[in-house]
């Protein structure tokens, strides 16, 4: 396992088994998109009144795939409805992946995106485990930069606002067995987002933590970014907010290994049982966690300070405990691209409620987290982690 941690580095990569053959097809090319604009562009919203994912802009990218032609030259069209086979495989068999990140409008009026590259790899590790069709990753992000460029007027002038950009790749197959799709579909939306939590950002959540429920399994695909992961949590989200909680804390195995906190990745900065300062995240090795970008960002950027430990590993429940129990746990947050960092400031878990001291100490480090992305995503810090767009 060490050497395998070392060959992995810190990228953001599993060791995953290969599943069948890899489908090879020459990839689309960003210089072959074709542009054809919309007639009537629609009214923007004011950007204090956003709810996540409501709000669509006005144009979409569309590549569409098959067995027998390949892809075909992606296209930039008014957003519109997509018509598809009752039959699709996507429909009746969750063939579908999809990705989320953003773009920003900088102080200096520059558009930015975070990172991309990392969506673009999840994205085709998810392609390859859906057995969809690969593509050339930066000629995909190529293609979205230059949506992002026609609808730039929807990325909102606001540095509490950006561009929410939902990457989707779906089977198009027209018929009915269990079988790898010969008809798929690339589609890229955006839309302007606020603020993901309705309760904003710096409130502390409530967690629900009940190891009746599980989100992801060894062997599994909770690594992967596939709609069919996310459908069947929605009844667990309910049951959470049923219990007067906010989010769901997910645990795996009889260990009750902490892994994920709704769709968020989970960080715990606490003194460690030698006395030692330390961030801890669940490891990617075991395919529990989903590699997120934020979850990456947060481990490089603590790494380079070098001022606490940084560890990758398994936490269990009653390690958790104890340490809250012993007054060790500092600050215990949720990272992903929606919110950057989210505060836990309790824990549900076997009909007791466990207060966690998360705002009690700050949160000095996970306000220092989203300080360092925001000020890279507008613009006020300059790092190569924020291509231009325009
Ligand atoms: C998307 C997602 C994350 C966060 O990933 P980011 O790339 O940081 O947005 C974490 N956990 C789950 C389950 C996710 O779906």
């Amino acid at each position: 396992m060490a050497a395998l941690r070392a060959i992995l580095g810190g990228r953001l990569v599993q060791a995953l088994p290969s599943l069948g053959s890899v489908r090879l097809s020459s990839s689309f090319k960003a210089a072959d998109v074709q542009i054809e604009r919309c007639a009537s562009p629609q009214p923007k919203p004011d950007s204090s009144s956003l709810v996540f994912g409501k709000h669509f802009s006005d144009h979409m990218l569309v590549i569409n795939w098959s067995e027998s032609d390949g892809w075909e030259r992606p296209q930039i069209k008014p957003f519109q409805n997509l018509s598809l086979h009752p039959a699709s495989s996507a429909l009746h068999y969750s063939i579908e992946l999809f990705e989320g990140m953003k773009a920003f409008r900088g102080a200096d009026d520059h558009i930015r995106l975070f990172r991309p590259m990392l969506n673009m790899q999840r994205m085709h590790r998810s392609a390859e485990r859906s057995c969809l069709p690969l593509f050339d990753k930066s000629e995909l992000l190529q293609c979205i930069k230059k949506l992002v460029e026609v609808d730039q007027d929807w990325v909102p002038f606001s540095q509490s606002a950006s561009l929410y950009i939902r990457p989707t790749f779906i089977g198009t197959e027209p018929s009915l067995g269990v079988s790898r799709a010969s008809k798929a579909m690339i589609f890229v939306i955006v839309g302007p987002v606020g603020p993901y939590f309705a309760t904003g950002s710096f409130n502390p959540v409530s967690l629900l933590a009940d190891p009746a429920f599980v989100r992801a399994w060894k062997g599994g695909v909770g690594a992967y970014k596939m709609g069919g992961n996310y459908g069947p949590t929605i009844a667990v989200q309910n049951e959470a907010v049923k219990r007067d909680c906010q989010q769901v804390l997910w645990l795996y195995g009889d260990q009750e290994e902490i892994t994920e906190v709704g769709t968020m990745n989970l960080f715990i900065y606490w003194t460690n049982s030698k006395g030692e300062k330390e961030l801890v995240t669940p490891p990617l090795e075991d395919g529990l966690i989903l590699p997120g970008v934020t979850r990456q960002s947060l481990l490089d950027l603590a790494r380079t300070w070098g001022e606490f430990g940084v560890c990758e590993r398994s936490l269990q429940m009653p390690e958790l405990l104890q340490a809250l129990d012993q007054g060790r746990v500092l600050e215990v947050f949720g990272a992903g691209t929606a919110c950057v960092v989210c505060p836990v400031g309790s824990l549900l878990y076997k009909g007791q409620t466990f207060q966690i001291p998360t705002m009690e100490n700050g949160p000095d480090l996970a306000k220092r987290f989203y300080k360092e992305l925001t000020d890279i995503q507008y613009g006020r810090k300059e790092s190569d982690w924020a291509p231009l767009v325009v």
